[in-house]
C-alpha cells in the first residue's frame, strides 16, 4: 500500500467501491429509463380507451417528462464522477479544489463541491429561483 504518495488525496475516498456504486446506479438509471418511455407511450395509447377528459390525461405525460429530466441529471452527474475517477480528480471540489468530506461523497458519490461550497451555490439557486418564479 502506498499511502502516502505525493499529491494523494489525504482523505482519499475507496475509489474502487465508488466505481463500482456509480456503475450500478448508471445501470439503475439506464434501466429506469427505458420503463418510464414505456409507460409513457402505453399511458398515449390507452388514451382512446380512458374516455378521460382531455386535461387529466394530459397531465400524466408531463409528470413523467420532470422524472425523465431528473433522472437525465442523475445519469450526467453519475457519467461525470466517473470521468473524474478516470481523471483522478474524483473527491476533489469542483469549484476550490479543496477535498470534499468523505461522508458527503458516502452518501451522494456524484457530489461535486465541498460542504462550504454547495452551501454558497444552494444559497445562490434559492436567490435565482426567488427572482425567477
Ligand atoms: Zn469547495
Amino acid at each position: 500500500m502506498l499511502a502516502n504518495r505525493t499529491g494523494d488525496n489525504p482523505l482519499k475516498p475507496d475509489i474502487e467501491s465508488f466505481r463500482r456504486r456509480i456503475t450500478s446506479e448508471l445501470t439503475q438509471v439506464g434501466d429506469s429509463f427505458a420503463p418510464a418511455q414505456g409507460a409513457a407511450t402505453a399511458a398515449l395509447l390507452d388514451l382512446s380507451s380512458t374516455g378521460l377528459p382531455f386535461m387529466d390525461v394530459i397531465a400524466q405525460p408531463a409528470m413523467d417528462e420532470s422524472a425523465r429530466e431528473r433522472l437525465e441529471l442523475r445519469r450526467r452527474k453519475l457519467q461525470a464522477a466517473l470521468a473524474r475517477i478516470n481523471a483522478g480528480t474524483f473527491g476533489c471540489c469542483c469549484e476550490c479544489e479543496a477535498y470534499i468530506e468523505p461522508e458527503r461523497l458516502e452518501s451522494d458519490p456524484g457530489t461535486v463541491f465541498c460542504f462550504d461550497c454547495i452551501t454558497e451555490r444552494d444559497a445562490e439557486a434559492a436567490r435565482r429561483d426567488g427572482r425567477h418564479y
